[in-house]
């Protein structure tokens, strides 16, 4: 048996993201969807120099394909 209970909850929402790379905002699409874009989260670990560290960053997708045109194997 099954016994509920109404309960409200908050809900976050994203209300705006702002690329790291060019500090413009990644705009809403006509359908009110954001534009795609990255989300990058980078804990790092023991073997690393920056130990118990913690990176976020979002990128639009200009300044990602800036950003892998340095690579030497495209992503
Ligand atoms: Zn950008």
């Amino acid at each position: 048996m099954i016994i509920k209970n109404k309960e409200l909850s908050e809900v976050e929402i994203t209300e705006k993201v702002i690329c790291n790379c060019c500090g413009e905002e990644i705009k809403k699409n006509a359908h009110g969807y954001l534009q795609d874009y990255i989300h990058i989260e980078k804990k790092w670990g023991y073997t690393s120099e920056n130990d118990g560290k913690e990176d976020l960053f979002d990128v639009c997708e200009k300044c990602w394909f800036d950003i892998t045109k340095k690579f030497k194997y495209k992503p």
